[in-house]
């Protein structure tokens, strides 16, 4: 085994870990584990797309560019899911971009080609059972954030990011500049900077030279707006039995 696999021996995707045994032995000879680059870029709108990534742990961002520059997040994905959903229609190629946000020394995916991905797809079998279940539930989850970015403050959104990125890195630690989090959150570094304050005053968080900690989870969620607990229902019931949110 190579270091890669070796370091993500331990941890899984639970799409693919909801596949009955059989189903996952077929796919298994067709999954690579790759390593996740921070702040990596897994595909560009307009590219070519090759694969469709299962992360097995970290926290990626779909996000899309403006003119100017600019990026707003529009979804996160994590273990409970897969990358590239929107590049697997007839034109195979991406509609967005995927962002790796965070991620700790040791978290990987497994990526598939494309062609595979589409021929395990043609099966109609429990495979295409799963994604087409988690399509259904990304779509709700990006409408969900479409509707929590027009009408929710920053701060209730910074909350709520900070709680999906617990759920999905499985610690209450890790590293994130302010400068990313004011662009997945289309703020100004300002306003991320005054929110972060507010936070760590109400002693919700810790935030120092791009280290935060969680240190009041329920308080955490009662700043955040409805939009988490709306998101995780729905991606629970794609993968009832093992997404869940850490315990409080
Ligand atoms: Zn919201």
């Amino acid at each position: 085994m190579t270091d890669v696999q070796t370091r993500c021996a331990a941890s899984r995707n639970l799409l693919l870990a909801s596949l009955p045994p059989d189903d996952y032995a077929v796919l298994r000879p067709m999954l690579e584990i790759v390593a996740l680059q921070p702040q990596g870029v897994l595909h560009n709108p307009g590219e070519a797309s090759k694969y469709v990534y299962f992360p097995r742990s970290g926290f990626m961002s779909v996000a899309v560019a403006l003119r100017d520059g600019s990026m707003v997040e529009v979804a996160p994905i994590g273990r409970e899911g897969l990358a590239g959903i929107p590049a697997t229609g007839p034109a195979l190629t991406a509609m967005t971009n995927a962002l790796i946000v965070v991620h700790g020394e040791d978290d990987c995916a497994y990526r598939m080609r494309i062609e595979d991905f589409r021929h395990e797809m043609d099966k109609c079998g429990a495979f295409a059972d799963v994604v087409n279940h988690y399509g259904e539930a990304f779509l709700g989850v990006v409408m969900q954030n479409t509707c929590c970015n027009a009408a929710h403050s920053v701060e209730q959104r910074m909350a709520k990011w900070l709680l999906m990125a617990q759920d999905r890195l499985e610690t209450p630690r890790f590293r994130i500049t302010q400068e990313f989090l004011a662009t997945l959150l289309g703020a100004t570094r300002q306003t991320v900077t005054g929110v972060a304050s507010a936070l760590h005053k109400n002693q919700l968080i810790d935030y120092t030279r791009g280290q935060l900690e969680i240190l009041d989870r329920r308080g955490l969620e009662a700043a955040s707006c409805e939009c988490y607990q709306v998101s995780l229902q729905l991606l629970q019931r794609v993968a009832t039995s093992h997404y869940t949110a850490p315990a409080r």
